[in-house]
C-alpha cells in the first residue's frame, strides 16, 4: 500500500478516536469465506482491513474484539473475507450516563448488550463509563442532548451540560483541562457531572476559543523522546502540582496538551502474585515500549525478567525507519533495562545505563540530543526516582517528593534544550510513569488505583496520543499511528 493511502487509513482510525465517533456497526457477518491473518509487527487494524477489503468493524466483530487499537504481533485474526456486510445500521441515538449506571444497565434499557454498546462506542474497558458521558445507543429517539452547550453569559461559572467533557469545556473557553482542574480542585478530570458548576479561569478577560491543533505531518515527527519518572503516584503528583512544587511540568502542560490520566493496562498488573496483582517497573516499562500486555512482551516480573521477543520494542520500530536510537537510564538492575532489552540492544545506538543521579541522566540525554540533532532520533530517558526513594523512605516522605522535584527540574533542562535549538515543534515529547506507589507505603505491590493510575504529559506533537490514552490504550499504538 502506498504511503499516502496507508497514512490516510491511520488518520481515519485516530480521528475516529479523537472525535469519539465510531464507524457504522455492521450486522454480524456470515462465517463463509473466512481467512486467518497472523498480525505482523507494525500492522494495525485499518491496514489489515484495507488489505482484505473489509471494514475494521467486521474484523472486530468476527473476533469479539472491542478495541481497534489493541492488536498485537503474532495474534490470529479471523478475516470475514467472503461475508457481504449488511448495510450500516445508522439508527442510533445518544444517552447520557447517570449516576449508578453500568454499561449493562444501559444496554438492558435499550434492548441491547453491553458488548454491543462497547463496540458501538469504541470502549476498550466496558467497566469504565462515567457520569455525564454520552453513549451511542440503538434507537431512533430524537437526540435531545445534541444541542450545542451554551456558556453562561457574564459570569465565570459554567454549568456542565449533557455531553460535556472537560476537554470540550476548556476548548470552548480558551483554557486548558489542567487550568480547569486546578481552578476547581478536581481530583479526577474525567469525572464531571451534568449541572456541576465549574469556575472558568480567565473568562472575564474574554479569552478567545483555542484554534484546533494542526493536522499531524505524514512521516511522523523528526524526533521522539519518552521520559519516564519511575514509580510516580498520581495522587502524590497532583498534590505537588497543586502546591506549585513542579513548575516545569505545570508550564509544560499549560503550553502544550493538558495532562491526561491513563490507567495502567490490566496486563501490567502481574497475575497470581500478592493480593492477586502487583505492578512492577520491568513490565510497566515493557508495556510502554511495546504496547503489549504480559503475554506479548514475555516480561512477567522484576524478579523473573525475560528479554522482550525480538522486534517488538519502539527502538526496533524506529531503527527500522531510519532513526538513531538511544536509552539513558539510572536503573541498571537486571529487570530494566538490562535483561528486558537484550534482543533490542543491537538496534539501540546509544546506551547509557548506570546507577547515577538524575542530573547524570539528563547530561547524557543532552549529549545525545546535541549529537543527533541533525537527524531523526528516538530517545528513551528513564529516571529511577522517585521509585527508589519511595522504597527507601515511603511514598509520603519528603525524599519521595524531592525525587519528583528534581525530575521536574530535569524536565526543564530537556525542554529548555529543545526550545533553544528550535526543535520543540518537531519533537514528540512524552512524559509518563510505569506505575504508581502504595499510598503511604514503601512498595507498589497491589493493583489498586494508587499503583495503576498513571499520568501522561505530551507536547503539541502528541495530540494523537492524548486521544489514544483517553481511551485507555497504550501510547505505542498511537505512536505507530503518527506515521
Ligand atoms: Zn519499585
Amino acid at each position: 500500500m502506498g504511503t499516502r493511502l496507508r497514512y490516510a487509513a491511520m488518520v481515519l482510525v485516530v480521528s475516529g478516536l479523537l472525535l469519539g465517533s465510531t464507524p457504522p456497526v455492521w450486522a454480524a457477518p456470515e462465517r463463509q469465506g473466512t481467512t486467518i491473518h497472523i498480525v505482523q509487527w507494525g500492522e494495525y487494524l485499518a491496514l489489515i482491513a484495507n488489505r482484505y477489503g473489509v471494514t475494521t468493524n467486521a474484523i472486530l466483530q468476527a473476533n469479539g474484539l472491542t478495541n481497534p487499537n489493541f492488536i498485537y504481533a503474532g495474534q490470529s485474526l479471523i478475516i470475514p473475507t467472503g461475508a457481504a456486510p449488511a448495510p450500516p445500521s445508522g439508527e442510533t441515538t445518544t444517552y447520557v450516563v447517570q449516576r449508578g449506571d453500568t454499561l449493562g444497565t444501559v444496554a438492558a434499557r435499550f434492548g441491547t448488550t453491553a458488548s454491543h454498546l462497547a463496540s458501538l462506542n469504541g470502549l476498550w474497558n466496558p467497566n469504565f463509563i462515567y457520569v455525564g458521558q454520552v453513549l451511542k445507543v440503538p434507537g431512533t429517539a430524537s437526540p435531545s442532548s445534541s444541542a450545542p452547550p451554551e456558556t453562561s453569559q457574564g459570569t465565570c461559572t459554567y454549568s456542565v451540560k449533557p455531553g460535556d467533557t472537560l476537554t470540550k469545556i476548556a476548548l470552548q473557553h480558551g483554557t486548558t483541562v489542567w487550568a480547569l482542574t486546578i481552578a476547581n480542585n478536581l481530583a479526577n478530570p474525567s469525572f464531571i457531572w451534568v449541572g456541576q458548576g465549574l469556575e472558568i479561569p480567565g473568562c472575564s478577560q474574554g479569552a478567545a476559543p483555542a484554534p484546533p491543533p494542526p493536522a499531524p505531518v505524514a512521516g511522523g515527527p523528526r524526533a521522539v523522546i519518552i521520559v519516564i519518572w519511575d514509580g510516580t503516584q498520581r495522587a502524590h503528583l497532583l498534590e505537588m502540582l497543586n502546591g506549585g512544587q513542579l513548575p516545569n511540568l505545570t508550564a509544560f502542560a499549560a503550553e502544550n496538551q493538558p495532562l491526561t490520566w491513563p490507567v495502567i493496562k490490566s496486563e501490567t498488573c502481574r497475575p497470581g502474585s500478592q493480593a492477586g496483582y502487583r505492578t512492577e517497573t520491568g513490565p510497566g516499562n515493557s508495556a510502554i515500549a511495546t504496547g503489549l500486555g504480559y503475554t506479548g512482551m514475555a516480561n512477567w516480573a522484576n524478579d523473573d525478567p525475560h528479554p522482550i521477543p525480538d522486534g517488538l520494542t519502539l527502538w526496533e520500530w524506529f531503527k527500522g525507519r531510519g532513526y538513531t536510537t538511544g536509552i539513558v537510564s539510572s536503573k541498571d538492575l537486571p529487570f530494566w533495562p538490562n535483561t528486558t532489552l537484550n534482543n533490542a540492544r543491537g538496534e539501540i545506538d546509544y546506551w547509557k545505563v548506570a546507577r547515577q543521579p538524575q542530573s547524570w541522566v539528563t547530561d547524557n540525554a543532552l549529549t545525545f540530543i546535541r549529537t543527533y540533532a541533525g537527524s531523526r532520533f528516538f530517545l528513551w530517558i528513564h529516571y529511577q526516582e522517585p521509585d527508589t526513594l519511595g522504597h527507601s523512605n515511603g511514598e509520603n516522605s519528603a525524599e519521595y517528593s524531592q525525587g519528583l522535584v528534581i525530575d521536574d527540574r530535569e524536565l526543564g533542562r530537556i525542554v529548555g534544550e529543545l526550545r533553544a535549538r528550535g526543535m520543540l515543534d518537531e519533537t514528540l515529547l512524552i512524559l509518563t510513569t510505569d506505575h504508581g506507589f502504595n499510598e503511604g507505603g514503601t512498595q507498589h505491590d497491589t493493583c489498586s488505583a494508587d499503583t495503576k493510575d498513571l499520568f501522561l504529559a505530551v507536547n503539541n506533537r502528541g495530540r494523537g496520543l492524548t486521544g489514544c490514552v483517553r481511551y485507555q490504550t497504550d501510547i505505542t499504538p498511537c505512536i505507530w499511528a503518527l506515521y
